[in-house]
C-alpha cells in the first residue's frame, strides 16, 4: 500500500521560483500550506545522483532532513534524443553559473551540428520524503521537438525551445494551466496527487 499524505504542510525542496509556482498552483487547492527550500533558507544539497530518480531524493531527503518536515524533491531535465538524452540530469548545470537557458541551448545546438532530428523530451522525477524515513516516488514525460529560434511570453528554462508532440506552439507560448495539462511535472504530479488524500 502506498503511504497516503495526511500532514498540512509540505517543503518543495528547491530555489527555483517558477517551480515553486507550478507546485504551489497544484497544492494549494488541496488546501496543503506549501513553502519551499528557498523561502526556508535551506542550503542547495549537491546533485550526486545518476538518474532523475536519485537526484530527486537526495533534494527531499536534504529539505527533510533540515526542516524536520515531509518533503516534495523534484529532478527534471531536457532529454535530446540525438544527443543521446544528454543534457539529461545536467540539464540545470549546462545553463552555466548565470542560469541562462540560451547557455545550455548554445551547447545543445553545437552537439546537435548539421542534425535535423530535434526529438526531445522533459522528464520529472518526484520523491515524497516523510520525517520518519517513508518514501513514495513517481515519474513523468513529455515528448516533442526542439523549436528554433525560441518562441515564448511566458515560462521559465526551456520552455521557449520545446513544443510538446501534437501542439503549434512551445510551453512558453502556454499559460500555466494549459503547461500543465501536458508538461512532463504536470504528468507526474498526477500521479502524485493520488495521495494527498483529504478529509
Ligand atoms: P533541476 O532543478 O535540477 O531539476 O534542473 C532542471 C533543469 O531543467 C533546469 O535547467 C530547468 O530550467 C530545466 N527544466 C526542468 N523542467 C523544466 C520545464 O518545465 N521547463 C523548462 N525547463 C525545465
Amino acid at each position: 500500500m502506498p503511504r497516503l499524505f495526511t500532514e498540512k504542510k509540505l517543503v518543495i525542496a528547491t530555489h527555483n521560483k517558477g517551480k515553486l509556482a507550478e507546485f504551489r498552483a497544484l497544492l494549494s487547492p488541496l488546501g496543503i500550506e506549501v513553502t519551499s527550500a528557498g523561502e526556508l533558507g535551506l542550503p542547495d544539497p549537491e546533485e550526486t545522483g545518476t538518474s532523475f530518480a536519485e537526484n530527486a531524493l537526495i533534494k527531499a531527503r536534504a529539505a527533510c532532513d533540515a526542516s524536520g518536515l515531509p518533503a516534495l524533491g523534484d529532478d527534471s531535465g531536457l532529454c535530446v534524443a540525438a544527443l543521446g538524452g544528454a543534457p539529461g540530469i545536467h540539464s540545470a548545470r549546462w545553463c552555466g553559473d548565470a542560469r541562462d537557458p540560451a547557455v545550455g541551448v548554445a551547447r545543445i545546438q553545437e552537439g546537435l551540428g548539421d542534425s535535423k532530428d530535434f526529438t526531445a523530451s522533459f522528464f520529472c522525477s518526484l520523491a515524497l520524503v516523510w520525517p520518519d524515513g517513508a518514501v513514495e516516488a513517481v515519474e513523468g514525460e513529455c515528448t516533442g521537438q526542439l523549436v528554433f529560434p525560441p518562441r515564448w511570453s511566458l515560462g521559465h528554462g526551456y520552455d521557449p525551445w520545446f513544443q510538446p508532440d501534437g501542439e503549434a506552439r512551445t510551453f512558453g507560448e502556454m499559460v500555466q494551466d494549459e503547461k500543465e495539462a501536458l508538461s512532463h511535472r504536470g504528468v507526474a504530479m498526477r500521479k502524485l496527487l493520488a495521495l494527498f488524500v483529504r478529509p
